[in-house]
């Protein structure tokens, strides 16, 4: 039985009720999390509160930096632990669990850098006059985290916010909190004062709805569907509470006929395959220039097909869809697809030892996907990789644009000055030119415009979301 983390101490929820874990790869429960409730949310709000105006204001800048290095090596002794709770709750394969649990530890490691180096300025005004702007924390910040990356997602959201000064009241997907809670104990183990770190499970429409909603909530980062997103902007809204959102995308490859393809091929598979298409920054599309269009296909469709997907701990190149609705949410788009008469080029398989219990999907490639289909408008949220033909930069960016998010495009060219004009042509909150995703990039600003969201975490640039400024103005003659 899992309990929230409150106050550096594990408690039950106030409901007394409780939601099943299940284990994607064989469907089965195997651990429960506390079902909490506005109680819960109200009862971290105020342990938070009193940490920011209690211990954690006594300490300064440095010694924030200690501590979230202090926690940033406990994350790295425990990344085996981390990476088979991540496993077995979210059904990642070993490697990519293993991948998540280090980027924890390095994002704790470059927030930890980043507090004493964060500062504000001093600004030329009338004689007699010394103004300067200071950084300030929000305060009690609020973090809904999906069940996609929960290491990786509380990594930047709790760690810049920390970082900027900000204690923080978590809740995560009810799919995904093992790996959360525990990270959360390390914390208090490494020193962090109570109700610096808090973590309350249980349903988004529950107890999420109660975090967006408390008055005592100073700053919300969500990270998840568009829909949830405009019910938090909104909860938010009603009391001006700042908030950073993050909610997906529809990221074009576009490649280019003078593209290394071989370079290109594995890095275009792997952005939709990895974590079985549950990304957020998920290559879903791929545009693909007319004259190399039938060649790259067939190249495409044959490393699809050697694709295979098992459970978790078999370490293929995709475990399991994390719910059974997911699973249906996919085979949806898929079965409106082949209804609309799209094609598939290839698909990969599902090996015969993955247990039918477990909610697997094969990667799935689609051809001359029309622009305005839903299949390539909406996320899918699953390993599936739409084909699309273009001719020349005009057509490549009016395809790549043509969708309401834009969080990540890509582009795969040898010409330098193609480069640059598709580079700045292109609406997205980032782009990569010959490469995609760029390992994860824990230093790298990501955050969306459109329907993406708006705000931006990860590198230094999240600091400044997770603090406002005060400006002081002093005359002295
Ligand atoms: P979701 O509902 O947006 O869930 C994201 C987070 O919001 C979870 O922690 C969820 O908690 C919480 N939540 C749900 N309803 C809430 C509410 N009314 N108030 C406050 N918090 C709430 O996403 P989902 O249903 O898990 O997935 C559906 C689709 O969203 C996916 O297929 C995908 O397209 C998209 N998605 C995108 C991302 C991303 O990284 N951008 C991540 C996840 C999902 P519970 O899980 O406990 O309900
Ligand atoms: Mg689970």
């Amino acid at each position: 039985m899992q309990l929230n983390f409150i106050h550096n101490q594990s408690v039950a929820s106030q409901s007394g009720q409780t939601w099943p874990v299940i284990d994607p790869s064989d469907g089965q429960t195997f651990d429960h999390i506390q079902r909490s409730n506005a109680h819960d949310i109200d009862m971290a709000v105020k342990s938070s509160r009193e940490c920011f105006e209690g211990p954690w204001s006594q300490l300064n800048a440095s010694e924030r930096g200690r501590l979230l290095m202090a926690l940033s090596r406990k994350v790295a002794e425990h990344a085996e632990e981390l990476m088979r709770l991540e496993q077995r709750d979210c059904g990642k394969p070993t490697q990519q669990a293993m991948a998540d649990a280090k980027a924890l530890a390095r994002y704790f490691e470059f927030y930890a850098g980043a507090c004493d180096k964060f500062h504000g300025e001093t600004i030329p005004y009338q004689n007699g006059y010394s103004v300067l702007t200071w950084r300030e924390p929000h305060g009690v910040t609020g973090h809904v985290v999906p069940w996609n990356y929960p290491m990786q997602i509380f990594g930047r959201c709790v760690g810049g916010a920390l970082a900027a000064g900000n204690v923080c009241v978590v809740k995560p997907a009810e799919d995904a909190c093992l790996s959360l809670i525990r990270v959360a104990q390390l914390a208090a183990e490494v020193g962090f004062p109570p109700g610096a770190i808090n973590i309350v499970t249980g349903l988004g429409h529950e107890v999420g709805d109660a975090l967006a909603k408390h008055p005592g909530i100073d700053h919300i980062s969500f990270t998840g569907s568009p829909t949830v997103g405009t019910l938090i902007q909104q909860a938010a809204a009603a009391r001006h509470c700042p908030v950073t959102l993050e909610l997906g995308g529809k990221s074009p490859q576009i490649i280019f006929a003078d593209a290394d393809l071989d370079a290109a091929i594995p890095v275009i598979i792997n952005a939709i395959v990895q974590n079985s298409g549950q990304t957020c920054s998920a290559g879903s599309r791929v545009l693909i220039e007319k004259s190399i269009y039938e060649p790259l296909l067939a190249r495409l469709g044959e490393a699809f097909s050697k694709l295979r997907v098992g459970p978790a701990s078999a370490d293929l190149n995709l475990g399991p869809l994390i719910r059974a609705t997911q699973k249906m949410r996919v085979q949806g788009f898929l079965e409106e697809a082949k209804a609309a008469g799209i094609r598939t080029v290839a698909q990969g398989s599902v090996v015969s030892e993955a247990p039918e219990t477990g909610f697997y999907q094969a990667p799935v490639l689609l051809r001359d996907v029309p622009v305005d289909h839903r299949v390539a408008q909406e996320e899918v949220f699953g390993p599936v990789l739409s084909a699309m033909c273009f001719e020349g930069e005009d057509q490549a960016i009016e395809m790549a644009n043509a969708t309401a998010f834009g969080l990540v495009a890509g582009v795969w060219t040898r010409d330098g000055g193609r480069q640059f004009r598709m580079a700045k042509r292109l609406r997205s909150g980032q782009v990569f030119i010959n490469n995609y995703g760029a390992g994860g990039g824990v230093e790298l600003p990501f955050g969306g415009v459109k329907s993406s969201g708006h705000g931006r975490e990860k590198g230094f640039e999240a600091l400044y979301g997770f603090t406002t400024l005060k400006t002081v103005a002093i005359q002295h003659g």
